[in-house]
């Protein structure tokens, strides 16, 4: 592995690295069949990731002729490891037992380790034989949406596919690791101003943002819109943030911190609510809700804006789902792509259909959204929002900080690359780009 860590760092061909020999093994950040019931009895915001993912060297697995090896630099923690490593709402072993069922090729997946994370950026190492538009040598970011391109449902919009899957959650050979295994339909070029730790972060919720407010498939945001988007400083919520700002809408961004509420406003975020000093009670217990809490903070809103929220982008869920359908202007959008705080979601309906408003569900992007993402971001026209970068030998308590929310943006995390910094090739752009817009999230 460090032949070919030493070969990308000098430059080498796409031929020399072709040419250099695949160890039999790698390392990679997994979580244990064997430990699925750990936690047991254990409260959710306790289930500690730390105990649960662990570091394996593991078999390089035979590649599918419509599939690349890459060697990963960088990666980067998502919920959705999270979310694998507490094993809630379930475990994911079943999603790779599943997957096992469709092909002899799908049959690799299940193991009794499950390899973890859904981003990367690295170098084409080899190509199957059915690829063709991706050689050795080629710099890539990875997008996450594995689909299964001979079923007739994914060929609309890829996401609607029967059996499409989120790589590194839903199947194996994620991206936390030394190598991995991927479609060559999810590999994307390499945004060339970026840091390999820098152009590891934005795929996953970068596009998934871009699906939620500009994609057709979404909230469709226009010029002026206002946009009321929560955990504006979080993963996908500083991505939404920009995505305002560029198109021309008006974000107001929820967060929790001074020190969050500082980066919004570098940012050009303006309108900006801190509620923890606010201090809503949405809910009086676990079972109700308290309306005048609703009104509050929609009151809290105008205060800033003037007017009630056009599109309201959300993913706390049960904690906050019921405030958002309130406050959402009449005739306006809500558009959710997660439930951190509960997925039982509460709302009042009499404001729903009086009000004329609409709710979508969305989920990552397909191959077309993430590509319009990523070159957004090679453009430099949306930048990165990664606050820290971690060892691989790490991935446990990186995750344990996005658990407990102890982070800002997204936190990168190399594997084969050894420092921070490297990968940057187009230093013009990055230049341009200036270091303060890129280091906004750093700590
Ligand atoms: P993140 O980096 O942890 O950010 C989420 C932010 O939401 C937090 O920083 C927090 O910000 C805010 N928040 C958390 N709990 C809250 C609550 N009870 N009430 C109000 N605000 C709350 O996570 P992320 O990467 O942005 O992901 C957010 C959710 O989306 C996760 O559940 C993730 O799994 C999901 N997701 C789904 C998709 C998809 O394709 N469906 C893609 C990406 C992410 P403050 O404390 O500053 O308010």
């Amino acid at each position: 592995m460090d032949q070919i860590r030493n070969a990308i760092n000098n430059g080498a061909t796409g031929e020399q690295l072709a040419a250099l020999p695949i160890p039999a093994t790698y390392r990679a950040a997994v979580i244990e069949k064997q430990d699925v019931d750990m936690f047991a009895g254990v409260a959710s915001g306790d289930k500690d990731p730390r105990k649960s993912i662990k570091l394996r060297e593991v078999p390089v697995p035979d590649l599918a002729p419509d599939e690349a090896l890459v060697a990963v630099m960088a990666s980067s923690i998502n919920f959705n490891t999270v979310w694998s490593a507490i094993f809630e709402p379930i475990s994911t072993f079943g999603a790779l037992t599943r997957l096992a069922r469709e092909s002899s090729w799908a049959k690799r997946h299940d193991l009794p380790y499950h390899i973890l994370g859904s981003d990367g950026a690295g170098v084409v190492l080899r190509v199957g034989t059915a690829v063709r538009n991706w050689k050795p040598g080629d710099r890539v970011t990875i997008h996450c949406n594995h689909v299964d391109d001979q079923d007739p449902s994914a060929h609309d919009d890829s996401m609607l596919g029967a059996n499409q899957r989120i790589w590194g959650y839903e199947t194996n050979f994620g991206g936390l690791a030394d190598l991995t295994v991927v479609k060559a339909n999810q590999l994307m070029p390499k945004p060339a101003h970026l840091s390999w730790e820098e152009a590891a972060v934005n795929a996953l919720c970068n596009s998934t943002s871009y699906r939620m407010l500009v994609s057709q498939n979404g909230a469709r945001m226009k010029q002026g819109d206002v946009v009321l988007i929560w955990g504006a400083t979080g993963g996908i919520g500083a991505y939404a943030v920009q995505y305002v700002l560029n198109g021309g809408g008006i974000p107001v961004g929820v967060v929790s911190s001074p020190d969050k509420e500082r980066i919004l406003r570098e940012m050009g975020c303006e309108a900006v609510i801190d509620r923890s000093k606010a201090n809503y009670k949405f809910w009086n217990d676990d079972n109700t809700h308290n309306e005048s809490e609703w009104r509050r903070f929609g009151g809290d809103i105008r205060a800033l804006v003037g007017e009630d929220p056009d599109i309201v982008f959300e993913h706390p869920g049960r904690s906050t789902f019921g405030a958002s359908m309130y406050v959402v202007k009449k005739g306006g959008t809500v558009v959710t792509c997660a439930a951190t705080s509960g997925f039982m979601l509460e709302f009042d309906n009499r404001f729903f259909w009086m009000r004329l408003k609409r709710l979508i569900g969305s989920h990552f992007a397909n191959y077309r959204e993430a590509y319009e993402a990523n070159r957004l971001i090679a453009k430099g026209m949306i930048d990165p929002v990664i606050s820290q970068t971690f060892q691989l030998t790490e991935v446990g308590e990186a995750a344990y900080q996005v658990h407990r929310n102890m982070h800002e943006g997204q936190i990168g995390v190399l594997c084969l690359a050894q420092n921070e910094g490297e990968g940057v090739t187009d230093h013009e752009l990055r230049a341009k780009v200036g270091e303060a817009r890129l280091s906004r999230f750093r700590r």
